[in-house]
């Protein structure tokens, strides 16, 4: 698989779906993928680390970033700014390396148009809002947090027709199972096997 081009492989999905335990759970089964680490500008939440979860950065610095071309994308979510460094994931790409991305819709779209032929969307879908406001409600958001996530999930979920792929997390080896057949066809697909050397 190494003379082939890596691909971009994002994972958008409403918070509380379930996109976090099931990008980690992908990562650890598979070597040739790693996970783009975003720059933000919201706070750093208990338990996350620099560096893994998020760069945790200034406004002005992101500023920066963005008009120096240094983020392949960029989007506004919950008032705060999102964006993914550029220089990681063409070094990984390049170096034939998976690259995924925990990022919202508009993130996505940015994404494919930068890249295009190299991204492949797969939206997360929650098995209904009712789930999904249990989950997060047990994960012990406050009230006027979970609605405001309740909003903003409705909104996001409108946009899963965009996806190349929609997986409902109703159960979360069927979930992974079903993200890990989607990239191992993605990766058998002739076009991204033909760089290599017998084609
Ligand atoms: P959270 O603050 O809960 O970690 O993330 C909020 C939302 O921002 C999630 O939907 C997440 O996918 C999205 N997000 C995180 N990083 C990026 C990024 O680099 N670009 C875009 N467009 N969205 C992001």
């Amino acid at each position: 698989m190494s003379n082939r081009r890596g691909l971009c492989l994002v994972l958008a999905a409403p918070s509380g779906a379930g996109k976090t335990t099931l990008s980690r759970a992908l990562l650890e089964q598979d070597d040739a993928l790693s996970l783009s680490v975003s720059v933000t500008t919201r706070a750093r939440r208990p338990g996350e680390k620099e560096g893994k979860h998020y760069y945790f950065i200034s406004q002005e610095r992101f500023d920066e970033m963005a008009a120096a071309g240094d983020l392949l994308e960029y989007a506004r979510v919950f008032g705060r700014s999102y964006g993914t460094p550029r220089g990681p994931v063409e070094a990984a790409l390049s170096a034939g390396q998976d690259v995924m991305f925990d990022i919202d819709w508009q993130g996505f779209h940015q994404l494919r148009a930068a890249m295009p032929g190299d991204v492949v969307g797969v939206f997360i879908k929650p098995p209904s809002l009712e789930v999904l406001h249990h989950r997060l409600t047990k994960r012990g958001d406050a009230p006027e947090q979970v609605e405001e996530r309740m909003k903003h999930a409705e909104a996001e979920i409108s946009h899963a027709g965009e996806f190349d792929y929609i997986v409902e997390n109703h159960d979360l080896d069927v979930a992974l199972a079903d993200l890990r057949a989607i990239l191992r066809a993605c990766r058998l697909e002739t076009r991204r096997q033909a760089a290599r050397p017998g084609l």
